[in-house]
């Protein structure tokens, strides 16, 4: 390869030299852009999408920046001839990228500790071509009438009138006439063709009137949030308020005043396959649905969309995490709703937490951001007190139900019956609720039957080939399955340890194990099963959705599905059906993980319905149970601060976690402690090198740094990285850095 990474060659863009170059960034796993050669009379700018030749291949990049020269830098000394560049082989005629999103790649690169090439490549994903828009002929009417006018011509001429320039096949259909009729039109000079471009446009959302009146509070939050957007400069709001106290609708009077300004906006949501709900809420109050972004789209709607964005033509996306790096020409809004979900922390590839990134996003755009939540993040209450954030809050709306009753079920003095999973509280509580109609939910985040089978004769427990873990029986699939790696194999019939046949039990309950009893004991209920085993694909969750909404259901069994953004009104009474295995993780966001999700299943359940939640557990005398009992967010909250000041845990502090794998145990260490030792004199607490499970039949570590600065630390690792990158691939290791990680396991 000629093309020479990130060394200037040329002077600025434009100006007049032999050879001019521009460094191009392309959408690889590369440190920099790597500088091409402008061919005359091409002209190109930063942020421009230039086709370039790599090795064989052509691929599609774009001119970046050059860094900015001291007066000492030594500038067009360094580098090879600038006529050994390759050339740039033409300029695409999409919109540039703005310069706001350039900065966001470099920076989400800087911080990440991910390769610029990598972040780009999130940046360009699904935009498969870049030429001008596929045009395709559409006929309108406008010529003179044919001389002899049949009843079948007159009602495609009709249909004609109508609308906008329409296909031959199209126009046909409609007027229910043959092609042949459409075409003797258009010979006879009646019908005119045009070009219209195959992507039809987006339907442009207009501010109409909130669904409810506003509320006093309502108002005066909504004021607030259009004079930021109004300032055009870059601020943070947190949106605290219950659900059901109108934090959409107040958000929406944001989008308004965006629409009014003629900007863009993006509404970010969690799990974005499963908000059928709000997109239907969005369409009643703005008219048509939202442009979407997200990785259910087809190829076809995801180009249509970044070309529409790109052009400005798009004014609000609704969108998951990658939603992030589309080229808004002109965003002023960045919504971030539930913003305190783990679903908004990407786990592969280059590892973000969107949330965080928002903030940044926004920051490079002079955006301002809305962050919406029940039960706010930690790190987002940090920066309030830290004057950072502002915050607004709404209280319940007036006439709003009551928050429902939050009870402990202790399982020490209650325990359930031999064999059963319910304790008798909560089996009267189901039995109560069924007999008056209403709809009950029983939560438990274990998908399939059991977690473990084991052999009651040896003991042996039946374990992943591939991994440390044990394998889970699946009864719908008859098969066990490691939730790791997806092995998956049928159950034997005798025990792989001791080969007794017959002696392997099944351990703990999985959600198809609790419908299994639920069935038995209320066997005339309807019930259904919430898990992504259950439930394939985001039509079929929507329709079980809408059964349960209908009353179709008497039961729901569910797994962290139901906990995510759908409001089940008749539910009457939610049970955490095991709250106890949250907080047995070591890991210190197990607590706000526990009382987050009591405190949801309480926001979930009974809108109409008066509604009350059980929560079965061993510990019910903890901080997470008794807290979310009296729905004392705020105590929660601040009482958690508290304690992760004291241990300097995040948000005060922030992890970078390193971990590396590899075929066997000893490579991983090595490599960790040499890099440990590499960190020598920076700040910070190192912990580790510590053993993690065997995955995929590789041996895990990690390294974790706490510090108060990530950035030395992160610069320091990178390069460390790069110069063992060698001699790892030579051993088959391979790490990932993980900056602000969500989990530690
Ligand atoms: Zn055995
Ligand atoms: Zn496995």
């Amino acid at each position: 390869m000629t093309a020479r990474k990130g060394v200037p060659t040329g002077g600025p863009i434009g100006e007049e030299e032999k050879v001019r170059s521009v460094p191009v960034l392309l959408p690889l796993p590369l440190q920099g852009p790597y500088d091409y050669a402008v061919p005359d009379p091409l002209m190109v700018e930063p942020g421009d999408h230039v086709r370039i030749p790599l090795g064989p291949r052509e691929l599609v990049g774009v001119v970046w920046d050059r860094p900015a020269q001291g007066p000492d830098d030594p500038g067009e000394e360094m580098g090879a001839p600038p006529q050994k560049l390759k050339p740039i082989l033409a300029r695409y005629p999409a919109p540039p990228m703005p310069v706001a999103l350039r900065r966001f790649v470099d920076w989400v690169a800087g911080y990440t500790l991910s390769a610029q090439g990598s972040v780009l490549r999130m940046a360009l994903r699904g935009v498969d071509t870049l030429e001008t828009p596929r045009m395709r002929a559409g006929y309108i009417a406008g010529g003179p009438l044919p001389e002899r006018m049949t009843p079948a011509r007159a009602r495609v001429l009709e249909v004609a009138l109508d609308g906008p320039a329409q296909s031959i096949t199209h126009l046909a259909e409609r007027a229910g006439a043959g092609a042949s009729v459409v075409k003797a039109l258009i010979e006879s000079g009646t019908l005119l063709p045009v070009a219209v471009p195959v992507d039809p446009p987006f339907a442009e959302p207009v501010p109409g009137a909130p669904e409810l009146p506003l509320t006093d509070a309502q108002i005066e939050a909504s004021e607030s949030l259009r004079e930021s957007v109004a300032a055009r400069r870059f601020s943070v709001t947190l949106l605290d308020g219950v659900t059901g106290a109108g934090k959409t609708e107040v958000y929406f009077e944001a989008l308004c005043q965006v629409l009014e300004e003629g900007g863009q906006a993006l509404v970010l949501l969690p799990e974005i396959a499963l908000t059928v709900q709000f997109l239907d809420r969005f369409e009643t109050r703005f008219g048509c649905r939202p442009a979407e972004w997200h990785s259910d789209l087809s190829h076809s709607e995801r180009r249509r969309t970044w070309r529409a964005v790109a052009r400005g033509e798009v004014k609000i996306v609704v969108g998951a995490r990658s939603a992030l790096f589309l080229p808004f020409p002109d965003l002023r809004l960045v919504v971030v709703d539930e913003e305190h979900d783990r679903s908004f922390k990407q786990e592969d590839g280059v590892i973000y937490q969107a949330r965080d990134m928002a903030v940044v996003r926004a920051r490079c755009s002079d955006a301002a951001v809305v962050l919406a939540s029940a039960t706010p993040s930690l790190e987002t209450l940090a920066n309030i007190d830290a004057g950072r954030y502002h915050r607004l809050v709404l209280p319940a709306r007036p006439g709003a139900r009551t928050l429902p009753s939050v009870e402990a079920i202790d399982l020490r003095s209650m325990p359930p019956e031999r064999g059963s999973w319910l304790a008798p509280p909560l089996v009267a509580a189901v039995n109560e609720t069924l007999a008056s109609g209403e709809q009950a939910l029983l939560f438990l985040n274990r998908r399939g039957y059991a977690p473990l089978t084991l052999c009651r004769m040896c003991g042996h427990r039946l374990g992943c080939p591939s991994c440390q873990t044990w394998l889970v029986t699946h009864r719908f699939r008859s098969r066990l399955a490691c939730h790791h790696c997806g092995y998956e194999a049928p159950a034997p019939k005798a025990c792989p340890g001791c080969g007794t046949e017959g002696a392997l039990v099944t351990c703990g309950p999985g959600v198809e194990r609790l419908a299994e009893e639920a069935e038995k004991r209320w066997p005339e209920a309807r019930i259904a099963i919430l898990s992504s085993d259950a439930v394939e694909g985001p039509a079929a969750l929507q329709a079980l959705l809408d059964d349960i909404a209908e009353g179709a259901v008497d039961l729901v069994i569910g797994t962290q599905m139901v906990a995510k953004g759908h409001h089940f009104e008749g539910v009457a009474l939610a049970a955490v059906v095991d709250a106890d295995t949250g907080m047995a993780l070591p890991d210190f966001r197990a607590e706000e993980r526990t009382f987050q999700l009591v405190t949801q299943l309480a926001g979930r359940s009974g809108r109409d319905a008066p509604g009350r939640v059980l929560v079965q557990t061993y510990q019910p005398d903890s901080r997470p149970v008794t807290l979310a009992a009296r729905h004392a967010v705020d105590e929660f909250l601040a009482g958690e601060l508290e304690r992760r000041r004291e241990l300097g845990y995040p948000p005060f502090h922030h992890l970078v976690r390193v971990v590396v794998s590899g075929p066997g145990a000893d490579g991983p260490k090595a490599v960790l402690t040499e890099l440990r030792a590499g960190l020598e004199g920076l700040d910070g607490d190192r912990l580790g090198p510590a053993p993690l499970l065997r995955l995929r039949n590789r041996s895990r570590a990690q390294l974790l740094v706490k510090t108060a600065n990530p950035r030395p630390i992160a610069a320091r690792m990178a390069r460390l990285l790069s110069a063992a990158a060698p001699a790892m691939r030579r051993d088959g290791l391979t790490a990932s850095v993980d900056v602000d990680p969500q989990s530690l396991s």
